[in-house]
């Protein structure tokens, strides 16, 4: 059924179009051009001027076809993770990987040509299909930004696929929710040996801090993280600034706030404890503190149409799909948010974010395989 020689055409020419986060523009006229010769009506949305990029998200619509049922939405990004200028996309013994020293951009060019091929395989055939909504997101990779600016009252579809997990042969139904954190300590700025008693160290604030801070795998549900500690000026200064970024994220929506408050309380004592007296007042370090929501929960349920036409359809071709969970957030997460309840497939890319990525033709082709009789059951309203 899979035209294996398209299909890998397809996929070498999106991975030959360099396309990092912001640089979506020439991604996005190819794009637009290949739905257009595929009958689907293509709009761009206006998420472009709203995130700086090149080009905003691609909203494709696909009339039905001998089905009266509700439409479907079907996803990937089009942008990609850097290194990525450049990119020579080589295929060897069924495998495809970059040439140089860049990403391949399989994440997620792979979820694209499988959908390409999908669309393809319907219209040579003729096969029933529901109306079929394609939306490929820009700036996926720096903060989910595309679909957050993505305009959701041009979509109708109420359920569908984001093919966006590494690996093959899995589905995510759910995804943490996540807060970005950033706290900015200062403390008091003095000579480091002629007066260190009217300094007040903002590095030692934070790392009193985090050394009474929960952090790695807290429990099953949640994780917690300081990635970056930026501060001080020079060995002889007390150092008055100090930055420290984190995130936490968790399966529980509740236990997310509590591991939030946890690290901000954290901050606040260490703060507290740092008093010292200054030109006779009591002087303690001052924190700032800001939470940003990175993207909501997903969890939808193992109950839930779509997904149990999506494992009906990988069962009846022999390669049932493992119903699982999703460490890091995705566009998914903000479809579940928009009322549309969607399930994240794994593409078949491999390795993904490093200079090693890979996939397998085969792979390509079993998910797109997939895509095309889970499309083809959802015909039946
Ligand atoms: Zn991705």
């Amino acid at each position: 059924m899979i035209n294996v020689k398209r299909l890998s055409d397809e996929f070498f020419r999106l991975a030959s179009i360099s396309s990092p986060s912001f640089h979506e523009g020439e991604i996005a006229d190819y794009l637009t051009q290949r739905f257009r010769e595929l009958g689907g009506d293509v709009e761009m949305d206006d998420a472009a001027s709203a995130i700086g990029g090149e080009a905003g998200n691609l909203i494709i619509r696909f009339a039905g076809q001998h089905s009266t049922a509700a439409p479907v939405l079907l996803s990937s990004h089009m942008d990609t993770v850097s290194p990525a200028e450049g990119v020579q996309p080589v295929l060897e013994n069924g495998v495809f990987r970059s040439a140089g020293e860049t990403i391949l951009g399989a994440d997620d060019k792979s979820g694209i040509a499988e959908i390409i091929e999908a669309i393809c395989v319907l219209k040579e055939q003729d096969l029933p299909h529901p109306p079929l909504e394609v939306v490929i997101t820009v700036c996926e990779e720096v903060g989910l930004l595309g679909a957050k600016h993505l305009d959701v009252s041009k979509l109708m579809a109420r359920h569908g696929l984001v093919l966006d997990t590494s690996g093959v042969g899995s589905v995510a139904h759910m995804a943490p929710c996540a807060n970005k954190l950033r706290f900015l300590i200062e403390g008091v700025e003095s000579h480091a040996g002629l007066d260190p008693e009217h300094g007040i160290s903002a590095i030692q604030v934070a790392a009193k801090a985090i050394s009474i801070m929960k952090l790695g795998r807290i429990d099953e549900q949640t994780t917690a993280n300081i990635g970056i500690i930026q501060g001080g000026q020079a060995t002889n200064i007390v150092p008055r600034h100090v930055q420290l970024l984190g995130e936490a994220r968790s399966f529980d929506e509740q236990a997310l706030q509590r591991q939030t408050e946890h690290m901000i309380d954290c901050l606040k004592q260490a703060a507290d404890a740092s008093v010292v007296e200054i030109h006779g007042e009591p002087t303690q370090a001052q924190l700032t503190t800001e939470i940003m929501a990175d993207y909501p929960l997903m969890d939808v349920p193992v109950d839930a149409p779509v997904l149990q036409r999506l494992c009906a359809a990988a069962e009846r071709l022999k390669r049932p799909l493992t119903v699982g969970r999703s460490g890091g957030g995705s566009d998914a997460n903000l479809f579940n948010q928009y009322g549309i309840q969607t399930v994240n497939l794994a593409s078949g890319m491999q390795k993904v974010h490093s200079v090693n990525e890979f996939v397998l033709v085969d792979d390509l082709e079993q998910v797109a395989r997939l895509v095309v009789t889970f499309i083809q059951d959802m015909a039946e309203a």
